[in-house]
């Protein structure tokens, strides 16, 4: 399938970038960035979507909305991962109750590295055998150094990772099963990301860094657009997203924005951000409208244990255009969740993705979501990616 992407266009300034071209942030409002802050100058990736509509009404294929031609694509098949429906008792006890009808489950940790960075691994790898590019360095707390390890290696491309040394054991086992260069950071996220950009520009590679590469969010859009297909060609009222970085909410706001604009829907679903309590940047953030570092980010939720959220800005964007909201979750909320979704539902989710039952727990009897007919829990990661954190 080709691609119907037109340009890159810088979300601040509005400023164009071909492409064809390997761009990241900005050349303007990039100009400031260093690494310890949120990114300023993000590029979003621009479709002819007169096109992709005119298209969609003959054959309503997600993959028009791909920002690579899919003949590009690694071999090893991404998404079109199952969405179905569930029911969790615990939900529905106590208080006044919703009256949602309908409780789905997105399970994202069905993809081939077992996470939902599989689809932004996916593009960027796609991306680079388009452009003739070799090499792809990341920073990563795990997942997304997994998935590229891993999709680097279905395209046998060489991949570098940058990740804290105190990753998850069986992550880090992951990215080296796959024969990728690991190099691990006596420090956080944030370091590991402050690395990868150095060695980018140092080598002849492309920079997978989450936000940072603009089809990273892009890539994370596809499965919003499954979301639609997969629930009737309907929009649901609200989706429930663990939070870090900031790239999957974007995404998937993205995605029905993308929608939108190729005049295939309407409306936009809320989005209902879920955070461990801290590594709460995003939800301070959209409370108070000023942004600050989370403080001190400790959590057993290691893919959304994050300082600094690459797309602060644009989540809390996404959240307000969304009229969505944010809620903050303990490590024993999540462990809690953990055991209930696996016990309820027969999916084991890592605890990031846990976060979402325990957050949609704690808001369930809130006079906003009383209307709410389909709610999603986007499931992004697999149990075992770390059985260490279950609380048996
Ligand atoms: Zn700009």
């Amino acid at each position: 399938m080709k691609s119907y992407l037109t340009k890159y266009r810088c979300i601040e300034c509005g400023k164009e970038f071909d492409p064809n071209e390997l761009h990241y942030l900005c050349d303007e409002c990039g100009r400031d960035y260093l690494p310890g802050m949120p990114l300023k100058g993000v590029l979003e990736a621009v479709f002819n979507y007169e096109e992709i509509g005119r298209k969609w009404k003959q054959n309503p294929d997600p993959l028009l909305f791909s920002a690579v031609n899919s003949k590009f694509y690694p071999p090893l098949p991404v998404g079109n991962t199952p969405f179905f429906r569930v029911n969790i008792p615990g939900l529905k006890s106590g208080g006044t109750a919703s009256n949602y009808t309908k409780l789905w489950i997105k399970f994202d940790g069905l993809n081939p590295s077992g996470s939902y960075k599989d689809r932004a691994s996916q593009l960027v790898v796609a991306d680079a055998l388009q452009k003739g590019i070799k090499e792809i360095v990341t920073a990563s707390t795990g997942n997304a150094a997994c998935s590229l390890a891993c999709l680097g290696a279905s395209a046998g491309l060489k991949v570098v990772i940058f990740a804290p040394q105190n990753a998850p054991p069986a992550k880090l086992i992951q990215i080296q099963v796959h024969n990728a260069e690991l190099h691990k950071i006596d420090g956080s996220y944030d370091d590991a990301f402050k690395a990868a950009l150095e060695y980018t520009k140092t080598h002849n590679c492309m920079c997978r860094n989450t936000g940072y590469h603009p089809l990273t969010i892009d890539g994370k859009k596809s499965a919003g657009i499954e979301i639609y297909v997969q629930n009737g060609y309907k929009v649901p009222d609200w989706i429930v997203i663990p939070v870090g970085d900031g790239v999957i909410l974007t995404g998937i706001y993205k995605a029905f924005l993308d929608l939108k604009k190729a005049g295939i829907t309407e409306k936009m679903p809320h989005l209902l951000c879920v955070q461990a309590e801290s590594s709460d940047a995003i939800t301070s953030y959209w409370e108070t409208g000023i942004y600050h570092d989370a403080e001190n980010p400790i959590t057993i939720a290691d893919s959304i244990k994050v300082k600094t959220p690459a797309l602060a800005h644009w989540s809390v964007k996404a959240l307000k255009e969304t009229d969505g909201k944010c809620i903050r979750v303990s490590d024993k909320e999540i462990q809690e969740a953990q055991l209930e979704l696996a016990k309820e539902t027969g999916v084991f989710s890592e605890p990031s993705s846990s976060a979402t039952l325990a957050g949609l727990k704690k808001v369930v009897n809130h006079s906003w979501l009383k209307d709410a007919k389909d709610i999603v829990l986007l499931i992004t990661g697999h149990g075992l990616k770390d059985p260490g954190a279950v609380k048996l």
